[in-house]
């Protein structure tokens, strides 16, 4: 709800992607938006609106690369206003929307159609990525030239690989020459058939077909080997394996372009969560072994992985309410992940909020050409107010997306984002 209110930020702990500590300060935003004091014991301007944050943490807004708000097209699941609401639920303050709408977004005069709708329809900024081929259908490079002059801040097929390694070597070729970032979902299609959920002991269990971790492993490997060849930059979706991650790792200290995300359910579920076929588990990459999520854990802290991204898949509860080998794959996940974050890792001393914001504020901004949100004088605001001692139910009533399908439904998380400052407007939570 924009307005032109003084609001004074009062007795808040400022985190930081730079330091452990928690600054306490007041933060006094003016009309326009612009933080204009930093400072304790700030005096309260006559008619400020004053947010008491005692004992919360004032945190960078989060930036999500990996989002399908399903609109246009698929607006039983998701609108571009569902969206946003629930990004700013979860304290993300912009997001790069994934081009796999209907159409899907694989022209010039399409992406300046969706940021036409974007700048109508949603509360937070959203960049528009564009297909790398054609519909998405994988058979012919889709028109880069006028999505580069749109300024997309990456071409992907979202949730589809590019099955031809000869036409993935000419999209990584043109898209060098475009300066554009190819962003790869590894998975190939004639390992994963109709695999739903991860191969190995609990599929058998399961009796469900399997996807197996060669799948992701494979493509990774031929992604930035084809990038190695091209010289073009490479950001792998949604890492899964620790075998996947050495690959990167290996890529990487071989100087190669490439930067790569895990999703926060990677981080925090294994394959042995998924109870009595609760299809809200079923993923592409699939929920995987204890053994994985600890590598990336480990590779989320040393930063071999760099960037935090929820892929925010929302479907109707219907549609998640088919059998589990026909369900549709993903979740929501926008609102979410901040309190996942601090739930699982950061009230257990894993991790401290510079870590979360370094993977899921500073570095996903970066990786699209964006510079770093902080929360300084002269600065716009963009941050929210978290309270470490709230509590954030995962319901239906409470979930602001229009998918209530998250593996965390009906879950208590710790801590809550109480509100989100962007620009002049503020955001109160319920
Ligand atoms: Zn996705």
């Amino acid at each position: 709800m924009p307005s032109a209110t003084l609001r004074l930020f009062q007795n808040g702990r400022i985190a930081s992607a730079d330091s452990k500590e928690l600054v306490a300060a007041d933060l006094l935003v003016d009309g326009t938006g612009t933080i204009v004091a930093v400072g304790t014991g700030l005096t309260v301007p006559v008619g400020a609106e004053v947010i008491d944050c005692a004992g919360s943490v004032l945190v960078p807004g989060m930036f999500d690369v990996h989002v399908h708000a399903r609109e246009p097209g698929q607006e039983h699941k998701e609108t571009l206003a569902t969206c946003s609401a629930a990004a700013l639920r979860g304290g993300v303050t912009g997001v790069v929307l994934m081009p796999d709408t209907s159409p899907p977004v694989d022209t010039g005069n399409l992406v300046k159609s969706a940021r036409d709708l974007i700048a109508e329809l949603s509360a937070i900024p959203m960049l528009q990525s564009g297909c790398l081929t054609k519909g998405r259908e994988g058979k012919e490079m889709a028109g880069f030239s006028g999505m580069a002059s749109r300024g997309v801040p990456m071409l992907t097929d979202a949730d589809r690989a590019v099955p031809c390694p000869d036409l993935l070597r000419r999209c990584m070729e043109y898209a060098r020459d475009f300066d554009l970032l190819v962003t790869s979902h590894c998975d190939t299609p004639a390992l994963t058939k109709a695999g739903a959920i991860n191969e190995g002991r609990v599929s058998y269990r399961f009796g469900l077909p399997g996807i197996p971790a060669i799948s992701q492993e494979i493509a990774i490997d031929r992604d930035i080997r084809v990038a190695q060849h091209t010289g073009a930059k490479l950001h792998l979706q949604q890492i899964s394996t620790e075998r996947g991650l050495q690959s990167v790792r290996c890529a990487k200290e071989a100087g190669t372009l490439v930067t790569c995300e895990v999703s926060p359910h990677h981080l925090v579920l294994t394959e042995q969560d998924i109870r009595d076929y609760n299809t809200h588990f079923k993923f592409n990459p699939p929920l995987r072994p204890l053994a994985d999520v600890e590598a990336l854990v480990a590779g989320f802290i040393d930063g071999s992985i760099e960037v935090l991204a929820c892929d925010h898949a929302p479907h109707t509860e219907f549609e998640k309410s088919s059998e589990f080998g026909t369900a549709p794959f993903g979740a929501a996940g926008l609102e979410t992940t901040v309190p996942l974050m601090f739930d699982r890792f950061i009230r257990k001393g894993v991790f401290g909020w510079d870590l979360l914001i370094e993977r899921y504020s500073a570095a996903p901004r970066r990786l699209v050409g964006l510079a770093p949100v902080a929360i300084a004088e002269g600065a716009r605001a963009e941050f929210f107010v978290f309270d470490p001692e709230g509590e954030t139910p995962v319901t239906r009533e409470t979930m602001k997306t229009k998918s209530p399908v998250s593996p965390f439904l009906g879950e208590t998380l710790a801590g809550k984002v109480r509100g989100t400052a962007l620009g002049a407007a503020w955001h109160p939570q319920g």
